[in-house]
């Protein structure tokens, strides 16, 4: 529904590949004659203020959407893989999360409509593949960003960097002291695209994340220095629930995706992300 991306860029992207881009809401059930070899369910809003703004849309749209895309790959015999998310592991009291942690989350709180619809998701893909052996892969992706990211994604990278490159002030929530692990987004697609290549016997759930864990006014900071900004740090309210720390153990996913290990560190990442927002 291009409500965090955008039509000319999925065009753009995609153009001249062989494709058929098709519209459709994953809340509702989905019939096709074409043949379906591999499914990757990427569906959701992964920004807090995007998914905050209709929980109960975010809600369905995991939710339903996975019950919707695993009856697709049961009709069609495919593989299917699931983005799920390293909010399930929610505020998490095990540093660093490995898949076996099961995690601390707040049912209720505002953050719920996003970590249990993708907790939920992770129950259905397991369900169907226990009940129906459907070949199901789960990913669980920590912080990712990079170039294509929308001006006002609000997450904490497109925010700093948006704001340094204007000399505007660099919005620190709470102490920023809370700790994020940053993943750019090549290594992302490698992994997930090794995810779905794996044996049918390996579902996962594994952990797709770059270790290198910081502070987010060591984010900031190092934000300010690439930018050569003159923006100050300012300290404003720090959202309910925000996890105070994250960083994934990524033991699993090297062992079972040919040594897979994030290669694009964090300062590498953050120079070509700055590039693609100052050529907009
Ligand atoms: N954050 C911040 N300033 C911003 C946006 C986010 O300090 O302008 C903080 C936020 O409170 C959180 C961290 O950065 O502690 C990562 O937030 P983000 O929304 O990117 O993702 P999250 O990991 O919370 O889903």
């Amino acid at each position: 529904n291009y409500f965090t991306g955008s039509e000319s860029l999925v065009h753009e992207l995609l153009e001249n590949h062989h494709f058929q881009l098709v519209e459709h809401d994953v809340t509702v059930p989905y019939k096709t004659t074409s043949v379906i070899d591999e499914i990757y369910n990427l569906a959701c809003p992964a920004s807090p203020i995007h998914y905050q703004y209709d929980p109960i849309k975010t809600i369905k749209t995991s939710i339903l959407g996975a019950i919707n895309m695993l009856e697709l790959a049961e009709v069609h015999n495919a593989r299917i893989l699931q983005a799920s998310t390293s909010e399930v592991y929610g505020d998490p009291f095990v540093h660093p999360q490995p898949e076996y942690y099961w995690g601390n989350v707040n049912t209720i709180g505002l953050r719920s409509c996003y970590d249990e619809g993708k907790r939920a998701s992770e129950t259905l893909f397991m369900d169907y593949h226990r009940q129906k052996e459907l070949k199901i892969k789960i990913i669980r992706i920590f912080n990712t960003y990079g170039p294509n990211m929308t001006v006002n994604d609000g997450r904490v990278v497109s925010n700093f960097i948006v704001q340094a490159l204007k000399n505007e002030d660099i919005t620190v929530y709470g102490s920023g002291h809370q700790t994020r692990s940053f993943q750019y987004v090549d290594d992302l697609v490698e992994g997930m695209t090794r995810m779905m290549a794996t044996e049918d016997s390996f579902t996962g759930p594994v952990n797709l994340g770059n270790p290198n864990e910081f502070t987010m006014i060591e984010l900031a900071e190092q934000i300010i220095r690439l930018t050569d900004s003159h923006s100050e740090i300012v300290f404003c309210p720090l959202p309910s629930d925000d996890p105070k720390q994250r960083k994934p153990d990524i033991t699993l996913a090297q062992e079972k995706l040919d040594g897979w290990i994030p290669s694009v560190p964090l300062e590498e990442g953050l120079k070509r992300t700055i590039q693609y927002f100052q050529s907009l």
